[in-house]
């Protein structure tokens, strides 16, 4: 019966691994699970089928049924196409865990390591309808049962990464975390590319790769890769968390979708002479805490005494000595109180990793963009195939929402690359491939894929609208590949 306390204690932990709420407890649940059963994760070409046939629970079931379907799609070849893959994916964040994700489906051996010991973020994401889909069919419903409930569609980061991680678990990725990646070590003796890993977490046993994916955030660039930097107009982000105790009067508050100040100029015009709070646009979405994103005048943001002091360097104006923190809490709760024309009762900071009120001002005017997507390095014979996923590959402009978008049609980009390397496709015609499908990447909107997201899968054509796999050719891309070999 539904509302029956399990008796079996494999039903009862498998309760606790999906109802999970931090990392460690979700990994902790999982790894007693995984005891109790007598599985091995580290077995992983075995491990899911052997955790489908032990767990005979019919709440998991609904979640094999979810993972079956995906993995059953013929781009993964019955998880053969890359079982004598090893991949190193760095970085837990969405988009790192949802290339993990694909590896794993492909038969690949996945190791994740993430330099933060938790998952924190609160801030809030607004999902394009074909992520909504792609995280619903990986079984997001089941690990997280408020997925997407409310009238817009968004999931808080650290929600996300949770659905994510759990996923990755059950197909058999190894995912570190308070791990931090600190350089790729080169093949020496019999030993192939491996990395350093602070503090290192199998000093005996060494994980050698073939395949490297950096899904380290927009301020993370590996070796040999290179980005460029796009300047705009100084833009100036707020976003603050605010506690949701999801009371009746809370659920009454209408969620704000994105006001830009083109289209309501009394909201603003209001909001600048009842408060002196100037802003171009702003969102709200009732989420795990009460989010508000923003974008603040600098004129507006000096005469509240936010900011200290003008400069035209946007570091210098934002550096933590020029703002003043309470100042900027003010700002931040009285914006968020008017927008929602006071009527979310006891407005109270909910608190960042640190305990403190979870509330950041932020500059947007520089994002990067890597020159290219891929490449290979050989030392020794040995090749190593690289590739960026997520914010490290082309950080998004938040406003626009394109963050997972993006950075998921970017992980399944990556995942058909890795694919080909698995089936033995030369090395270069793999990065001539990759860096094709990557042109696209940026002018991917909402409104310029195919329409038809459930059939959606790695393969770049079932996404794209044009497609044309040797738009870069071979011979172009002969700088992706670094070969330096020592006698
Ligand atoms: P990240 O989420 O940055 O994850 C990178 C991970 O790598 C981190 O966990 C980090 O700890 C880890 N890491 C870094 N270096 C190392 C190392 N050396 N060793 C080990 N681990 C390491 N996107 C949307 O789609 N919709 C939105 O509405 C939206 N709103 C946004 C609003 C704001 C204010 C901002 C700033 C961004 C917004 N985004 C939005 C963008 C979205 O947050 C990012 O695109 C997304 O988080 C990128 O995921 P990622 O996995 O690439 O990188």
């Amino acid at each position: 019966m539904a509302n029956q306390e399990p008796t079996d204690p494999s039903h009862a932990l498998f309760d606790l691994f999906v109802t999970a709420e931090s990392c460690r407890d979700v990994q902790k649940h999982f790894s007693d699970l995984c005891e109790q059963l007598q599985v091995d994760p580290k077995d992983f070409r075995v491990f899911y089928s052997k955790l489908k046939e032990r767990l005979n629970y019919w709440k998991a079931k609904d979640l094999w049924v979810k993972i079956d379907k995906r993995a059953s799609h013929k781009d993964y070849q019955q998880r053969k196409a890359c079982a004598e893959n090893k991949c190193l994916v760095l970085g837990a964040g969405p988009c790192g865990l949802r290339a993990a994700v694909e590896l794993a489906l492909l038969g690949a051996q996945v190791l994740v390591v993430e330099k933060r010991a938790s998952f924190s973020r609160n801030n809030v994401l607004h999902l394009w309808p074909y992520t909504v889909y792609d995280i619903r069919e990986l079984g997001a419903k089941k690990l997280y049962g408020r997925f997407c409930t409310g009238t817009l569609e968004h999931i808080s980061i650290r929600q996300l990464q949770l659905i994510l991680l759990k996923v990755a678990l059950v197909l058999g990725v190894e995912v570190l975390t308070a791990v931090e990646f600190q350089g790729l070590e080169e093949p020496s003796g019999n030993k192939g590319w491996t990395a350093k890993l602070h503090p290192n977490p199998h000093p005996t046993l060494v994980f050698e790769f073939d395949v490297f994916i950096s899904a380290g955030g927009g301020s993370f660039i590996p070796d040999g890769f290179k980005h460029k930097e796009l300047r705009a107009r100084l833009a100036i982000g707020i976003t603050a968390n605010f506690t949701n105790r999801r009371t009746a009067a809370e659920a009454q508050v209408k969620e704000i979708a994105g006001v830009a100040r083109i289209y309501k100029q009394n909201f603003f015009h209001d909001l600048l002479t009842q408060t002196g709070i100037d802003l171009e646009n702003i969102v709200y979405y009732k989420d795990d805490t009460h989010y508000f994103v923003m974008t603040a005048n600098k004129k507006s943001l000096l005469e509240k005494g936010v900011i200290k002091q003008d400069y035209s360097d946007a570091e210098q104006l934002l550096a933590r000595e020029n703002v003043d923190h309470d100042a900027l809490l003010r700002y931040a709760y009285e914006a968020a109180n008017f927008s929602t024309e006071r009527q979310l009762p006891d407005l109270e900071f909910a608190t960042n990793p640190a305990g403190r009120p979870d509330v950041a001002m932020f500059d947007f005017t520089c994002m990067h963009r890597a020159e290219h997507a891929s490449l290979v390095r050989e030392r020794r014979g040995k090749k190593l195939l690289m590739g960026l996923v997520g914010d490290s590959l082309v950080e998004p402009f938040w406003p626009l929402g394109t963050g997972i978008a993006r950075g998921f049609f970017a992980a399944f980009d990556t995942a058909w690359m890795v694919r080909s390397w698995g089936l033995g496709v030369p090395y270069l015609k793999v990065l001539a491939e990759r860096e094709s499908v990557y042109q696209l990447l940026s002018q991917t909107g909402a409104g310029n894929t195919k329409n038809d997201y459930t059939s959606y899968s790695i393969r770049p054509s079932t996404r794209y609208r044009h497609v044309n796999l040797s738009a870069i050719q071979v011979h172009q891309v002969q700088h992706l590949y670094h070969v330096n070999d020592i006698p």
